[in-house]
């Protein structure tokens, strides 16, 4: 009994953390934010609201750095402030704003903005209840394994929303007439922005989708689309 007494903490530890990052995550969602209100970036969710026959495409700035774009299950789509940051400095552009959006929106509509938040706030209780037990029997590299074993799940989990999510946001800009350019230079640019945080990670523990295979995923739907009109 005493044996496994660890495993079961890290499990009640866990299941504990999970229900306590959903709650918060609303939570901190719902204070930590405002509707977004720029006038050029609204420009572009009117073009993705018209397409879809919406009377708009509501976006709000969620209060953090990391650039990120996120679903909640409410359908509520986020821009993280550090995001719309490189958007003010002219790093990333308006047509590439919208591509996020219209990625996010493709979640929402597939119905992955629920599975989505359970990622974003059980992969820590995970990676911390690994942390645990890992350490107990490989002191100092245990936290290490934890880590790139908790990456690893979470982007073979995600893995086939985000082809999804992109092929739903490559039609709908292609039919906003926005097209799939700035999609795919932004992947480029993400890659670059990004590099930086995973740079401690061993590389075969890396795992998030490849921007190479993005990219050439959106490019076999354009050439399908085009065979389709010829
Ligand atoms: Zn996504």
């Amino acid at each position: 009994m005493l044996k496994f007494t660890p495993i079961l903490l890290a499990i009640l530890y866990a299941l504990a953390m999970y229900r306590f990052s959903v709650w918060r995550t609303t939570r901190e969602l719902d204070t930590q934010s405002t509707e977004l209100a720029d006038p050029v970036l609204k420009r572009m969710t009117d073009q993705l609201a018209s397409a879809l026959d919406l009377p708009r495409v509501r976006v709000h700035i969620y209060e953090i750095d990391p650039v990120n774009g996120l679903a909640a299950p409410d359908g509520r789509i986020f821009i993280t402030r550090g995001f719309y940051r490189k958007f003010k400095t002219g790093e990333v552009s308006a047509e590439e704003m919208a591509s996020v959006i219209a990625h996010e929106l493709g979640h929402v509509a597939l119905g992955h903005s629920r599975r989505r938040m359970i990622d974003f706030s059980g992969q820590n209780a995970l990676r911390t209840a690994l942390a645990m037990l890992l350490s107990r029997f490989l002191p100092g590299i245990g936290v290490w394994i934890a880590n790139g074993l908790t990456t690893l799940l979470a982007a073979r989990l995600s893995r086939g929303d985000e082809y999804e999510a992109d092929a739903y946001a490559a039609a709908l800009l292609t039919k906003a007439g926005i097209g799939t350019a700035p999609q795919k230079s932004l992947f480029k640019k993400l890659e670059a922005l990004t590099s930086g945080a995973g740079g401690a990670m061993p590389a075969w523990l890396l795992s998030h989708p490849k921007t190479d295979e993005r990219i050439a995923a959106i490019e076999t739907l354009e050439t399908r689309w085009q065979q389709s009109l010829s």
